[in-house]
């Protein structure tokens, strides 16, 4: 299964109504600022520029969601980490992070973390995973770069990643490169 139609349905800012989004199943998106979400988003809905790349990083503060394949929502949440938001900018992000995803009472179908291959598991990543693995709720993390590691890295890399974010399935990745596409796909379509 890939995604077929994509439809903006609204951006969240915060502790609105989520009920008419709660009619269908929500997929998060959610990554430290540069690992290459909004890329891997356009990549999957086979479209440029739907999310917004990182020229505009530190300044998004709410949750884009879209309609897909009129099935489910998926959820662009604002990138964490990024070193030149304001004070104020990151209060208002870890608000919507505990409102929308540490919440217990907001269902996700999926959590997808994105994180950078080639810096592997930040600090901020490993408190996002220790926080969202005390939600109970499903999570992937996708290494996305891995076009930027050298053969001889990858395998040890790889095998780190994956001890860090134990017990979480973790997908190899390149949006460059275009890998991982399948696999990644399976996980979200996964009734
Ligand atoms: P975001 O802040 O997480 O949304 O990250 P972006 O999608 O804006 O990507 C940040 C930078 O990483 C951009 O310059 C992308 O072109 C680059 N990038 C994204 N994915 C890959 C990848 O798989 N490989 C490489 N080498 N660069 C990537």
């Amino acid at each position: 299964m890939n995604i077929k139609s994509v439809q903006f349905e609204r951006a969240v800012v915060g502790d609105e109504d989520l009920d008419e989004l709660k009619e269908l199943p929500q997929i998060a998106f959610i990554g430290r600022s540069n690992a290459g979400k909004s890329s891997l988003i356009n990549l999957l809905a086979q479209k440029k520029g739907l999310a917004r790349t990182s020229a505009t990083a530190g300044l998004t503060k709410e949750i884009n969601a879209y309609l897909i394949n009129k099935t489910f929502y998926l959820m662009d949440m604002p990138g964490y980490g990024y070193a030149r938001m304001s004070v104020q900018n990151r209060h208002i992000l870890r608000g919507l992070i505990e409102w929308y995803l540490l919440n217990p009472d907001v269902e996700q179908k999926l959590i997808v973390v994105i994180v950078d291959a080639k810096v592997g598991l930040t600090d901020l990543d490993k408190e996002m995973l220790s926080q969202l693995s005390q939600t109970g709720k499903r999570v992937v993390i996708v290494a996305n770069k891995t076009d930027k590691l050298k053969k001889n890295d990858y395998r040890k890399q790889m095998d780190k990643i994956k001890k860090e974010a134990a017990p979480y399935l973790v997908i190899p990745f390149s949006v460059e490169k275009k890998i991982g596409i399948p696999d990644l796909n399976r996980e979200i379509f996964k009734p």
